[in-house]
C-alpha cells in the first residue's frame, strides 16, 4: 500500500535498540545514516520529524561491557547516563550531514502526565520544531525508577505524538507488521495492512515477542496504537531491519497501518468539550464572539471580565456579557495573567506581564463553541 509522506504534517519516528545497537559490534551507524537520508527526504517532502529513540542502555551496556543478563536497575541507570551521551552524538553527527541541529529531549513518565510539566515539555519540542530542529526524544532512564518509568518507548512514543499532536507516528520494529500469530509458528498466520479499529480479537492475537534487546513486542505496540488513534494520531508499524527504512515504507513496503478516526485537532476538541467541571470562565463582547464563530481564537482584547480560578492549560468556560455559555477551551494563561490583559491589545501583553507573548488567549485549535459541541455529539451517535 502507498502512502504519501506528504500527507503528514507532523510524523514521529520510534526506533528501537535493537535496530541501532548491534550486542557485538555496537552503533550501526551505516543504517542510522540511512535512517538520517530518509529523515532528509521526508523534510523535503514538508514534514515535520521527531524521532523517538532508544539505544541508550544498550549502547551503555557495549561500552561498560556488562555482562548479557537482566541489569538491575542501577545498572542500566548508569549504562544509560553514558549511552545516552554517545546516542545523541551520533544522531547530531548523522543529522550534520543534512544540516539539521539535533535536540535532545529527555521525559519521565510525569512530563506527560502532569499538566504544567506536559505543557512546558510541548512548548520546548514545538520550538524546537520551529527553530527547524529534529528533536530526539527518549526516557530520562538515569532518574526514571520502575514506579514512575514507561518501561517501553512505543508507549512513551505514543504520548509524545498526542502531545505534539502529530498525524503519524511511525514504529520501526523488527518485524513488518502486526499479525494474526506467530509468522513462521502458526498455522495461516497473515499480516493485516489495515487496522481501523484495535478490538479486544485484535488484541488477543498479540503475541509478547521481542529479542533480548528491546522490550517492545506486539502488546506494548498495541497499547501505543490505543493512546495514538484516541488523541486523532494514525500508527503505523514496520520493519526497521533494512537501510531506509522510511523510503521503504512509504515506496508502499509492507507494513500495518492503523488509521486514526479523526485528526488529532478534533480529537483534542472533543476532550475539550467532555470537561465538565470548568474552574472559571472568560466573559466576551459581542465584537469577540462574532470573531468566534467566524472561526478565530480569543483575543484578549475581546474580554470584558475573567472569573473563577484556573491555570495555564485549564479548560475555562467561555460567557457572553448576558451571561450565555458560549462554548469552552484551553487557556493560554493563568488566572491572574489573564486577569491583567483583559480588555487589552495583544501587543502590549509583553508590556503588561513582562514576558514574551503567548498569542491569544484561546487558540482557535482549543477551543469548542456549544454549536459544534452538538455537531460533534451528533456525529458519535
Ligand atoms: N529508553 C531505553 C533506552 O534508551 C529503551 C526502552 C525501550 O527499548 O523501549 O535504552
Amino acid at each position: 500500500m502507498v502512502v504519501a509522506a506528504s500527507s503528514f504534517k507532523r510524523i514521529v519516528i520510534k526506533i528501537g535498540s535493537a535496530l541501532l545497537v548491534d550486542r557485538e559490534a555496537g552503533l550501526k551507524r551505516n543504517w542510522l545514516n540511512s535512517l538520517c537520508a530518509d529523515v532528509n527526504m521526508l523534510r523535503e517532502a514538508g514534514c515535520e520529524v521527531l524521532l523517538v529513540s532508544s539505544g541508550a542502555i544498550a549502547l551503555g551496556r557495549k561500552q561498560f561491557e556488562l555482562p548479557l543478563r537482566v541489569l538491575k536497575l542501577e545498572e542500566s541507570q548508569a549504562a544509560a547516563a553514558t549511552g545516552q551521551i554517545l546516542l545523541a552524538r551520533a544522531y547530531s553527527e548523522a543529522l550534520g550531514e543534512y544540516d539539521y541541529q539535533a535536540g535532545q529531549v529527555l521525559l519521565t513518565l510525569g512530563d506527560t502526565e502532569e499538566r504544567r510539566r506536559y505543557i512546558n515539555a510541548r512548548e520546548t519540542i514545538s520550538t524546537l520544531l520551529k527553530l527547524g530542529a529534529v528533536p530526539i526524544i527518549n526516557e530520562n532512564d538515569t532518574v526514571a525508577t520502575s514506579e514512575i518509568r514507561y518501561g517501553d518507548n512505543d508507549r512513551l512514543a505514543a504520548r509524545v505524538a498526542t502531545m505534539v499532536s502529530a498525524d503519524l507516528l511511525v514504529l520501526l520494529s523488527d518485524i513488518d507488521g502486526f499479525y494474526s500469530g506467530i509468522p513462521g509458528k502458526d498455522a495461516d498466520t497473515r499480516r493485516f495492512d489495515r487496522i481501523t479499529e484495535i478490538t479486544p480479537e485484535i488484541e488477543a492475537m498479540a503475541g509478547d515477542a521481542g529479542t533480548e534487546l528491546s522490550k517492545g513486542g506486539m502488546v506494548t505496540k498495541l497499547e501505543a496504537g490505543k493512546i495514538a488513534m484516541a488523541g486523532g494520531t494514525s500508527m503505523v508499524i514496520a520493519s526497521g531491519k533494512e537501510l531506509h527504512p522510511l523510503k521503504l515504507l512509504f515506496n508502499g513496503g509492507n507494513a500495518t497501518w492503523f488509521d486514526a478516526k479523526e485528526t488529532p485537532v478534533t480529537a483534542r476538541k472533543k476532550w475539550i468539550a467532555g470537561q465538565i467541571e470548568l474552574g472559571g470562565s472568560i466573559v466576551i463582547d459581542k465584537g469577540a464572539a462574532r470573531a468566534l464563530i467566524g472561526g478565530k481564537s480569543l483575543l484578549p482584547a475581546g474580554v470584558t471580565e475573567v472569573k473563577g480560578e484556573f491555570s495555564r492549560g485549564d479548560v475555562v468556560a467561555i460567557v457572553s456579557v448576558e451571561g450565555e455559555e458560549l462554548g469552552c477551551g484551553l487557556v493560554s494563561y493563568g488566572v491572574r495573567d489573564a486577569s491583567q490583559i483583559a480588555g487589552c491589545q495583544s501587543d502590549e501583553i509583553e508590556t503588561i506581564l513582562g514576558m514574551t507573548s503567548r498569542g491569544a488567549l484561546i487558540h482557535r485549535d482549543n477551543l469548542v463553541l456549544r454549536t459544534q459541541a452538538t455537531k460533534m455529539e451528533k456525529s458519535d451517535a
